[in-house]
């Protein structure tokens, strides 16, 4: 059988590993930027290269920061009573999206899955006390994904922030059952958060 030269072979490997791109679509996508000009191909290699570097969580709610202050965090414009609670950094897009919110968010980064090896030590609760107790929170809104470990979580966060008279509310139930925050339309999340219920 016939093999593709060694770095294109390497290409394709990489490719692969994003979603959803299996063996054919990735030698489409590596054959493609052959033929991309050396300039192109650079910039798009520099930009990869440096992306980590250059796009940087927020050190106080972990959303993803353009320079170096974070909009999210900009206590004039937004609602400090409110904190909404999400699994990664791209959920505040599909939040902000719907208008509907003008508090403040925070990053968990990891949900409860006990067979994954992720426990409460994964979600950096102290960071998130401390950060309820600074702004004096009076609601936190749980959007995170209706699955499994979207649940185990919620319901582990409910109970360790319901103790401090805190309301604690959830995204309605509305949304499908095993749906990701990613695949929800925006009528959907924007009608999810409304119609939110005290958990
Ligand atoms: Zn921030």
């Amino acid at each position: 059988m016939l093999r593709y030269p060694k770095d294109l072979l390497t290409l394709i490997a990489y490719l692969r590993k994003l979603p959803g791109v299996g063996k054919k679509t990735a030698e489409r996508y590596a054959f493609h930027l052959l033929e991309w000009e050396g300039k192109d191909l650079h910039e798009f290699a520099d930009g990869v290269a440096t992306l980590k570097e250059r796009v940087q969580a927020c050190a106080e709610c972990g959303c993803l920061m353009d320079g170096v202050r974070c909009s999210f965090c900009d206590h004039e414009r937004r609602d400090r009573n409110q904190l909404c609670i999400i699994a990664t950094p791209r959920d505040t897009y599909s939040i902000e999206e719907t208008g509907n919110y003008r508090g403040l968010y925070h990053v968990l980064g990891a949900l409860l899955s006990p067979l994954d090896g992720k426990t409460p030590e994964n979600l950096n609760l102290p960071q998130l006390q401390k950060r309820i107790e600074g702004l004096g929170t009076k609601e936190i809104i749980l959007a995170l994904d209706s699955t499994l470990e979207g649940d185990a979580t919620s319901l582990y966060l409910k109970e360790q922030f319901e103790k401090y008279g805190i309301e604690v509310s959830r995204l309605a139930l509305g949304l499908p059952i095993g749906s990701s925050l990613d695949f929800v339309d925006e009528g959907t999340l924007s009608q999810a958060f409304s119609g939110r219920q005290k958990f």
